[in-house]
């Protein structure tokens, strides 16, 4: 019987949902596994394998359910089992949402909300460190232009932070996530929240729904 708590940040590129993810495994002691940042590390490698991840991310297209699992079920297996983890960007498919039953047991999964049009407005202003602390230049900006606040790194902009990747990516998203949804409501482990509020008016609501998962 598992002790850890497992809960999923799910929602549209832009929502905050790594924001929001690193605020509460800031507060509570959750480790945070982001299938993006895995595959942007990944992506960096040199490898033919690593060619392919980076230019099917560029493009705003999906990892297949196949390898971005084998991927994250190593990283889960490399964890000990008692330490609680938010993931970030998995799943994205039912497919996926089904595999990762047969190896972690879900807590309890948050979906932000957000329109297309104020998804694409806010992921131009986007800007990120390597270690994947992300701020916008518009609304959340770093203290010192350009320059992480908490490790000191170079920010920049993802390749795939520019306008033809991010509608195709949220056209992929609205494309696949309903069944996903559908997937931890038959559960009853999916709460659904308005991402259009301020970071900390949406992490509020949040805290007030994981209240019973906060250490
Ligand atoms: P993110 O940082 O969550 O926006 O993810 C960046 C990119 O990584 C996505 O656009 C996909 O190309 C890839 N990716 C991340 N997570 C997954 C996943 N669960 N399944 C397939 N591809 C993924």
């Amino acid at each position: 019987m598992e002790t850890r708590k497992v809960l999923l940040f799910m929602g549209p590129q832009g929502s905050g949902k790594g924001t929001q993810a690193q605020l509460f495994a800031r507060r509570h002691g959750y480790r945070i596994l982001s299938t993006g940042d895995i595959l942007r590390k990944e992506a960096m490698k040199g490898t033919e394998l690593a060619t392919q991840i980076s230019n099917t991310m560029n493009e705003g297209g999906l990892i297949s359910d196949e390898l971005i699992f084998k991927v994250l079920r190593n990283h889960i297996n490399e964890l000990p089992k008692t330490e609680n983890l938010i993931l970030d960007g998995f799943p994205r498919t039912e497919k996926q949402a089904v595999q990762l039953d047969s190896v972690i047991d879900v807590t309890c999964t948050i979906y932000i909300l957000l329109s297309v049009e104020e998804a694409v407005q806010r992921i131009s202003g986007r800007v990120q460190c390597p270690e994947g602390h992300t701020y916008n230049t518009i609304s959340a900006p770093p203290t010192e232009k350009d320059i992480c606040d908490v490790d000191g790194l170079t920010l920049s902009q993802r390749k795939d932070d520019n306008e033809d990747a991010v509608r195709h990516r949220l056209a992929i998203h609205e494309k696949e996530i309903a069944n996903v949804l559908g997937h931890y409501r038959t559960q009853q482990k999916l709460f659904t929240i308005h991402g259009d509020a301020t970071i900390d008016e949406v992490s509020q609501e949040i805290e007030a729904k994981l209240a019973p998962y906060a250490n």
